[in-house]
């Protein structure tokens, strides 16, 4: 099961909580105040702006090879 993160934003509150896909719609209480205005923080996985990736050149096609 994925490990989501949550925070708490009336009292800042932040807190973990694994859930499987079929809980995920739903949020969890606050563990602190009892609140339900918890929101899901998604840190996890996000790869933001890795435009110049470095692969490697593959420049197949032109060459040797009479695929017809
Ligand atoms: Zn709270």
């Amino acid at each position: 099961m994925p490990l989501y993160e949550y925070v708490c934003p009336d009292c800042g509150q932040e807190f973990e909580k694994r859930m499987s896909f079929s809980q995920a719609s739903e949020t969890p209480a606050c563990p602190n105040c009892n609140g339900t205005n918890t929101r899901k923080k998604i840190s996890l996985f996000s790869s933001s702006g890795s435009s110049g990736s470095s692969l490697g050149s593959s420049s197949c096609g032109s060459g040797s090879g009479g695929f017809t």
